[in-house]
């Protein structure tokens, strides 16, 4: 079974879609990861979507990546005596670190680190930036504000602090508990919630050490100021358009999806756009132009990933959204424009690991002039097909790799197809088996020619350093 287009499609996890004739309804749909929001989901609940997921890889034969996204520091305030208080724009409020109920004048921020970290002129917002207030004065145990922005404020609503760098770890003790259960259960991805330094990401990849690819979320003002330097320490990136548009002005956040999307290519690390792509559709059946329109612009750019949230997870049209993105993605990379900007968008060389890049470089080279059907990756780590889904190239690539958590990796990687098999065990078994796989997956028939590229010796990760032509033969029938 195999995709008709390069963009891959996530969809979340919820109460909509957990049950195994949905999950399947959304595989065939064309979902190729699924992600489990550890903001709702229990460790049982996330044990059993692995479970159901995994029982799903083994009907279908194919690969399915999981990504684990952590709840990460979601900051609230405490709670009023009467539930609720109206803030009149212009009115004084003071976030203070006492207990006790609230009333119009004030409320617990119950976080004392955060009270230290808040100074005169810092914006505070709360219920996703639906009303926004200006600090005038803070002490260590209080922050005055006038409200610029009024409304009801009432209990545990959710606080941004688009100003403040937070001076904690953005991993909470929630996130690491949630993170082992994830990384028990196997999944193949995690996604780090309201990063704001490359430090919170080298955490969560020390706790990981290896299990799991880590993908850092971008949602905060202070994560956009060290993009690069996060891009490099991370293996993906998630452009989380809700919560950046809460933080920053919302018409900053089709540019800094460009810069993300480029930023993320240009290192050869997989993006992926995410929130409200169809929210129309969590009540309808059908999208709006705007939100076909969001889909195919990712889809140009390059984006390795679309991402469903509530559409897949709460909605009343799972299915049905996954379908909407499949057909939106293979429409866009059938269109005359499609190649252009795609090679247009193409970014110079990295100067790290220059034979892998070079032979990937080159792989995409000869795929090119020669016609050749499609570029056979053997890889192991998964990194020489990442490296190749980075030059986005006109052939498929088909990832032959002897590890399972390998493909369920790849499921992520922009126009990767993953097949599990015994990895090679010399150079002919090597060509031999690409073009068989190569006709089996449908990618080549007999008489045409594909590009493989493995590293020798076999096994050892981070060898790159082989290409040739393969001619498919009859295949044994
Ligand atoms: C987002 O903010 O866009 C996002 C993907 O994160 P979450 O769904 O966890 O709010």
């Amino acid at each position: 079974m195999r995709r008709l287009r390069r963009c891959k499609i996530i969809a979340t996890l919820g109460p909509a879609s957990t049950n195994p004739a949905i999950l399947a309804g959304l595989f065939r749909a064309g979902a190729d990861v699924f992600r489990i929001n550890m903001s709702h989901a229990s460790h049982d609940s996330m044990r059993d979507q692995v479970a159901m997921i995994r029982a799903l890889e083994k009907d279908c034969g194919r690969p399915i990546g999981i990504l684990l996204d952590l709840q990460g520091p979601k900051l609230r305030i405490g709670t009023f005596e009467n539930r609720a208080v109206k803030l009149a724009k212009g009115a004084t409020f003071t976030f203070d670190s006492s207990p006790a109920p609230g009333d119009a004048t004030r409320v617990q921020l119950p976080h004392p680190e955060i009270l230290q970290a808040l100074e005169p002129g810092h914006t505070i917002l709360v219920d996703d930036g639906k009303m926004r207030l200006r600090v005038v004065s803070a002490t260590d145990t209080q922050a005055v504000a006038i409200a610029e922005v009024g409304g009801e404020i009432s209990n545990r609503k959710g606080v941004s602090l688009p100003d403040t760098e937070i001076p904690v770890s953005s991993i909470t003790d929630k996130d690491r508990a949630d993170l082992e259960a994830g990384l028990e259960a196997g999944v193949d991805w995690v996604a780090v919630s309201f990063v704001q330094r490359p430090e919170d990401v080298v955490e969560v990849k020390k706790l990981t050490r290896g299990r799991a690819l880590v993908m850092s979320k971008l949602e905060k003002p202070q994560a956009i100021s060290r993009l690069e330097e996060i891009v490099e320490v991370s293996d993906g990136l998630m452009v989380a358009r809700g919560d950046l548009g809460v933080e920053m002005p919302l018409e900053k956040v089709p540019g800094l999806q460009k810069r993300i999307n480029r930023t993320s290519r240009r290192h050869g690390k997989p993006v992926v756009v995410a929130t409200q792509m169809l929210e129309s559709m969590i009540s309808s059946p059908v999208p709006t132009r705007a939100e076909v329109s969001d889909v195919a612009t990712a889809v140009f750019e390059g984006a390795d990933a679309v991402m469903l949230s509530a559409e897949s997870a709460a909605g009343q049209y799972p299915v049905e959204a996954v379908a909407t993105m499949n057909k939106v993605a293979e429409e866009v990379e059938r269109d005359g424009y499609y190649r252009s900007i795609i090679n247009a968008q193409r970014a110079p060389l990295e100067a790290t690991n220059k034979d892998a890049v070079a032979v990937a470089v080159a792989a995409r080279n000869f795929a090119e002039t020669l016609d050749l059907k499609a570029i056979v990756a053997w890889t192991s780590s998964g990194s020489t097909a990442f490296r190749i889904a980075r030059e986005r190239p006109e052939a498929p690539i088909l990832a032959l790799t002897p590890n399972r958590e390998t493909a369920g990796r790849l499921a992520l990687a922009w126009g990767v197809h993953a097949v599990v098999t015994k990895d090679a065990h010399d150079v002919d078994d090597m060509s031999k088996r690409a073009c068989k796989f190569a006709a089996r997956e449908g990618f080549a028939e007999t008489g045409e020619r594909v590009i493989i590229v493995a590293g020798v010796p076999f096994g050892t990760p981070g060898t790159t350093n082989m290409i040739r032509i393969g001619l498919i033969e009859p295949q044994p029938s």
